[in-house]
């Protein structure tokens, strides 16, 4: 765990989860506080060393950019420790005030996700310093926000970006979505990203465009061999022939042909 700020404007957290496998494979978790805005909260698997970051600043309002129990996992204990809205895509509301059952992986890496009641997430976040666009940006999940701070060029941009050139994505993930979102992002004023398992990308917008064409170009692909009479299994196999060891290892939640079934 670490955390400093970012031109003394943000506070950046970093927690690390190590997977409960046996080889080597960690996962960054980032969160970021811009002037009582906390942007997710973090699986409550790191919630004992987030709590001190919580603790630490001064927050009064909670903007989860999704529902997924690494964004939220602490959405509950925020509400009843520090009493502070916690808002949320109108779409993910009924199924965050649910604890889910997770398989045992999830379960292992994140933790728990207790209910909690989330507000619907405005269509500008308003702080004392500054004004925060709340954008649809579906792919990832169906119901994705990102946060654009457009006077200052920052993003906030939850699990849009992560993989920049993804081999392997969860079973809830839209490609096709994804490119237009990326599509809808790569048109607006910023610069730098805070992603929520990176961290800050100064060059943030050519990463976006980065991921963006790579995923037109992968389409390109997959459409010639569709049109060359082949299915989706085998356009898989053909594009990502290696072993898809995260697809084992999470009992086909992830994969190579969620990429290729929905791009
Ligand atoms: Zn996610």
């Amino acid at each position: 765990m670490k955390y400093e700020t970012f031109y003394q404007r943000v506070a950046v957290w970093e927690g690390i989860r190590e997977m409960p496998w046996n080889r080597p494979f960690k996962m960054s978790v980032y969160l970021y506080i811009v002037d009582g805005l906390l942007i997710d909260t973090g699986p409550s698997s790191l919630g004992r060393e987030s709590i001190i970051f919580f603790d630490d600043n001064t927050i009064q309002q909670v903007a989860l950019t999704h529902v997924h129990e690494d964004h939220s996992g602490m959405a509950a204990w925020l509400q009843e420790k520090a009493k502070v809205p916690v808002y949320l895509h109108a779409a993910s509301i009924a199924e965050a005030a649910v604890e889910p059952e997770f398989v045992s992986y999830r379960l292992k890496i994140w933790g728990r996700r207790p209910a909690f009641k989330a507000r619907s997430v405005p269509e500008q976040i308003v702080t004392d310093k500054y004004r925060f666009e709340v954008i649809d940006t579906p792919g990832h999940c169906r119901y994705h926000k990102a946060f654009l701070e457009p006077d200052q060029g920052w993003l906030f941009s939850g699990d849009l970006l992560v993989n920049i050139k993804p081999r392997s994505v969860f079973c809830e993930e839209n490609m096709s979505e994804m490119i237009g979102s990326l599509e809808k992002i790569c048109a607006l004023g910023f610069e730098v990203v805070f992603c929520s398992h990176t961290g800050i990308l100064k060059n943030g917008k050519e990463i976006c465009q980065r991921k963006l064409n790579y995923l037109i170009d992968l389409r390109e692909k997959v459409q010639e061999l569709r049109n060359k009479g082949l299915e989706d299994r085998e356009i898989d196999q053909r594009l990502f022939p290696e072993e898809d060891i995260v697809s084992t290892l999470t009992k086909g939640d992830f994969s190579s042909y969620f990429i290729v079934n929905t791009i």
